[in-house]
């Protein structure tokens, strides 16, 4: 008896928070088939769709002006406009709702009706019991007091920094402006927390467990670099010909830089990954900013699937992609959100004007890419393809300088047999080394006079 209450009681319902633009809703899903799904009549409201139901058809139409989607029970194919889509799992119909597969809400309807929506499930909402601001030292620092980990998300300008934290507060809204924070909203939702901050001299943030701190900071050395290797784990990466995994070539480079710049330049270096484990794109930065980094660099290596083999090396910042090149090599290497089951918003601008993080840092980002490529130039014997820009998601919210670097082509059978051996891998991390380790040179010239 005991035993039976026990586990009633430890069953706690899964719910998902669908966000869309700046509300969100919280929603408890049916299970169908082993699917969830969820009721489709708050999901209209909240991406502000029209919700016609028959229930003598049974069929909905969802509407935004004059496009218009049509769902009937049991049937996999959705009609849009003229064009129909797909589903593995058929919506379904109870109790006068048309209940849809969660999964299927970003791919389907939120591509449909062009919004970006976001899913997360959540076993229970948990509780922030304080908020506070306070001066320290050099530093102002929002502290969170919670009983366990509550996850939140930071986008920082110079002036202005919005923190978003996957929580509920019930203590009074109100923040008190003090040192670098001239003004702060705090704004309890019903299923998250959000506090939004206006600065004065802040040009850095260091996200910890359960604090933001902002800083001036005037660093004058490059004391601390972030190497990433790309991909890793489940997450191979652009594969060769010859079945050369790019997540293995990148790690081996990422080690030979580190004991490049370590022996010679005695700054501290991290790797983001050390060995052959599956990191989100988020937590490679966020490694980044947790130790205040001075410049985050991540390493891949390119592919081109279509047409005559490319080669050479070529250097990314984080900013809008001019060309139709620079965006599919970005597609490429966005592709391992779906290894975080995140989908890539439709349009790679959306998220890149999220990134007030990275805005600030964008000179500096575009020297130390035109710093490699020179180095490039002078020390290799592939093709220097130059300084490029795209939407690389890993770059996104790193708070220091920081680029991409697409090493050669493992998608050409002749640099995919180079990228194989440890000599002209060694070759790249020298290169690397010597466009780094100019680019601090130059940098702490600029600053020191
Ligand atoms: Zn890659």
């Amino acid at each position: 008896m005991t035993l039976l209450l026990l586990s009633f009681l430890c069953f706690i319902p899964n719910k998902y928070r669908i966000t869309c633009e700046e509300r969100s809703i919280l929603v408890e899903p049916e299970r169908f088939e082993l699917h969830d799904y969820v009721s489709l009549k708050p999901l209209a409201e909240l991406l502000d769709l029209g919700y016609i139901m028959d229930n003598t058809t049974q069929q909905l139409h969802l509407t935004d002006g004059g496009r218009r989607f049509v769902l009937i029970p049991d049937i996999r194919t959705i009609e849009y406009g003229s064009q129909y889509y797909h589903l593995p799992f058929a919506p379904v119909y109870r109790n006068g709702d048309v209940y849809f597969p969660v999964q299927l809400i970003t791919t389907t309807l939120g591509s449909a009706f062009e919004r970006l929506v976001f899913i997360k499930s959540v076993t229970e909402i948990p509780v922030i019991n304080k908020i506070s601001l306070l001066s320290r030292a050099d530093s102002t620092v929002i502290k969170f007091d919670w009983a366990e980990d509550i996850d939140f998300d930071v986008r920082f300008s110079t002036r202005q920094a919005i923190i978003e934290i996957d929580g509920i507060y019930k203590d009074k809204p109100r923040l008190k402006a003090k040192g670098a924070v001239t003004d702060a909203t705090l704004t309890p939702h019903n299923t998250y927390t959000s506090i939004e901050l206006a600065l004065k001299d802040v040009n850095s943030v260091i996200e910890r467990n359960d604090e933001v701190v902002f800083f001036n900071k005037v660093s004058k050395k490059v004391s601390m670099v972030v190497l990433d290797a790309g991909h890793g784990g489940i997450d191979p990466g652009a594969v060769g010909k010859k079945g050369l995994y790019e997540k293995d070539v990148n790690l081996a480079i990422c080690r030979m830089l580190k004991d490049f710049l370590g022996d010679s330049l005695k700054i501290k270096v991290i790797l983001s990954r050390d060995r052959d484990i599956y990191l989100s794109l988020k937590e490679r930065t966020n490694i980044a900013n947790r130790n205040a980094a001075d410049l985050f660099v991540s390493i891949h290596c390119n592919a081109h699937l279509k047409g005559a083999p490319r080669s050479g090396i070529e250097t990314y910042f984080l900013s809008d992609a001019k060309t139709s090149d620079e965006r599919a090599v970005a597609a490429l290497e966005n592709a391992s959100l779906k290894f975080d089951n995140l989908v890539m918003p439709n349009d790679d601008l959306s998220f890149i004007l999220y990134d007030l993080a990275q805005s600030a840092f964008l000179d500096e980002s575009n020297h130390l890419a035109e710093n490699i490529q020179i180095s490039a130039e002078r020390n290799l014997k592939i093709p220097s393809r130059g300084v490029k820009q795209a939407g690389f998601y890993v770059l996104n919210g790193a708070f220091m300088p920081a680029v991409l670097v697409e090493c050669a082509f493992i998608s050409n059978p002749a640099e995919e047999k180079l990228l194989r051996q440890k000599n002209f891998q060694k070759q790249l991390a020298f290169c690397i080394y010597r466009g780094i380790r100019n680019y601090i040179e130059d940098y702490e010239r600029r600053l020191n006079h």
